[in-house]
């Protein structure tokens, strides 16, 4: 099988979001959706208690898309209008599909080291589900698989691995979603259908795919030229695997809401302006 080669590489730009907070992104929504069906990558990295109070992300609404925090230190707490409230707290995962409308608060919380590291993923939703009830897949950390093989540590969030599958299900997207660690010396290889769009987030470390090197932190974008991807590190390499099956619809991004036209974009603005965005 060949190995899929790199399209190219993100070095993520710093950003303000919320109310100040700052943030790695590497991925933005854009209408020409270079990376359907995925939308946005954020990483969320404050190891400085000096930094004071993290200001987080006020109440807000979103439609049309899913939202995936994952955390690795630190916690997120959140509430909606839904009537939800939790703690997403390390190695945990909410996936949440906003569907026609939710509006919620995420406010991160620096853990018992002072951190706050974690991601956050945007996944686009097919014109049919836009409008879907929303729905929210809370993971506790203990209930997703950790699978150990020839010196690679997997924590399997969505998608299948060896006949083992991640605790997400029922996403539009079919994605895979994984935290890879490889020891030094180490090698993973990981089938991939083709079609799929494939990103490789390398948070920690560096590692060679398909035959180069990349060190973090980067987004690696890879090309739809191959049925596996061929992951080696000579001195050990954390990442984020993220695959999935575009849609390939037009899509209208605004701030919080991802629509295929203009007009569902103005709709979800009225609807927000009427208090008939959350039913
Ligand atoms: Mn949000």
């Amino acid at each position: 099988m060949n190995n899929r080669t790199i399209s190219h590489i993100i070095k993520p730009q710093l950003v303000i979001e919320g109310a100040g907070v700052l943030l790695r992104r590497s991925v933005s929504p854009r209408a020409s959706n270079e990376y359907d069906p995925f939308l946005l990558f954020d990483h969320f990295a404050f190891n400085n208690p000096q930094e004071g109070p993290i200001r987080g992300f006020p109440m807000h609404p979103h439609r049309g898309i899913e939202t995936v925090t994952y955390m690795l230190d630190g916690s997120v707490s959140h509430r909606d209008s839904l009537g939800n409230a939790g703690v997403i707290g390390a190695g945990d995962v909410q996936w949440m599909t906003s569907g026609r409308g939710i509006m919620h608060e995420e406010m991160p919380r620096r853990g018992e080291s002072g951190n706050i590291y974690g991601f956050q993923l945007w996944v686009n939703l097919p014109a049919a589900q836009k409008m879907d009830q929303p729905r929210y897949q809370e993971v506790n950390s203990s209930s997703i698989p950790i699978i150990k093989k020839d010196g690679a540590t997997i924590r399997l969030v969505a998608g299948e691995l060896d006949g083992v599958n991640g605790p997400v299900t029922e996403i539009a997207a079919a994605p895979l979603y994984m935290d890879v660690k490889l020891d030094p010396a180490s090698r993973f290889i990981y089938p991939i259908p083709s079609g799929h769009t494939t990103l490789a987030y390398v948070f920690e470390g560096a590692a060679e795919f398909g035959g180069q090197i990349v060190e973090s932190v980067s987004m690696v974008v890879f090309n739809d030229d191959g049925g596996q991807i061929d992951f080696k590190s000579a001195t050990g390499v954390q990442f984020m695997l993220i695959s999935g099956a575009p849609f390939g619809e037009p899509i209208v991004p605004y701030g919080p809401f991802v629509m295929n036209t203009a007009e569902e974009i103005q709709q979800a603005i009225q609807d927000l302006r009427n208090g008939t965005f959350v039913k």
